[in-house]
């Protein structure tokens, strides 16, 4: 496929699984339509990486459904100033999103095999207010902090109290909080006294693993 069918296809993604299904942020459709999303799955699956499911990237992790993408992206209210962490690096494809909307991004993954390659691709697209580092994201990237915007894309049992005190006033944090198997998709917005509570639907994400999160090991079904 050339780039020209890539886009065209990507273009089609955008309006049938997105837009038709009440994404409406025009910022957050346009990035959609620009960051080539087939460049973040192996290469044997670019042929699917606009379908309408999650592709396996290694290391037993997903990179979501564009949809679930957009959702999330479109949850984060961001500006074009705001300073955005991300929990849960993956292919770097939500990252690359993140930066098209975001002054400085910020992406931590537990895995260093999928941060090094997400970091090659996104160096090779040329994304250069993005920063990666393996290590516990649940404990935040406090010498960045106050965050705008923060994103989790992985399954927690709770939200992890680090990412809230790391959040600025007016900050927003999306995060699934669920068990093992379904998620309900949470943001919070912290607020003068306090933080409120949006919930946007149900969603199925892999585990945030991690001191504030899910202990390693145990079985996965
Ligand atoms: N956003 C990614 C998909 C993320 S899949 C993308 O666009 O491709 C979930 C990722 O969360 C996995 O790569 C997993 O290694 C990572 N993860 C799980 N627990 C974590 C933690 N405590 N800190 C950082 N990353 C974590």
């Amino acid at each position: 496929m050339t780039e020209d069918e890539f886009t065209a296809i990507r273009k089609r993604m955008v309006d049938t699984q997105i837009e038709a299904r009440g994404v409406t942020s025009p910022r957050v459709l346009a990035a959609m339509r620009r960051v080539p999303r087939h460049r973040f799955v192996p290469q044997g699956l670019w042929d699917q990486a606009y379908n309408d499911y999650p592709l396996p990237i290694g290391e037993d992790q997903t990179i979501s459904q564009p949809y679930i993408v957009a959702l999330m992206t479109e949850a984060l209210e961001l500006k074009e100033g705001d300073r955005v962490l991300e929990i849960g690096t993956g292919s770097g494809y939500q990252a690359a999103v993140l930066a098209e909307l975001a002054s400085a991004v910020y992406s931590i993954d537990r895995l260093g095999s999928l941060t090094e390659k997400a970091q090659k691709v996104l160096a090779e697209l040329g994304y250069n207010n993005l920063h990666v580092r393996v290590g516990d994201g649940t404990l935040g990237w406090p010498e960045e902090a106050p965050f705008d915007a923060i994103l989790v894309t992985a399954g927690a049992p709770q939200v992890p109290r680090p990412l809230v005190e790391q959040l600025a006033l007016g900050g927003r944090l999306v995060i699934p909080v669920g068990d093992r198997f379904s998620q309900t998709l949470t943001r919070v917005r912290k607020v003068k006294d306090g933080v409120k509570y949006d919930y946007l639907g149900g969603c199925r994400f892999v585990r945030l693993i991690g001191q504030y999160a899910w202990p390693a090991g145990g079985v996965d079904y």
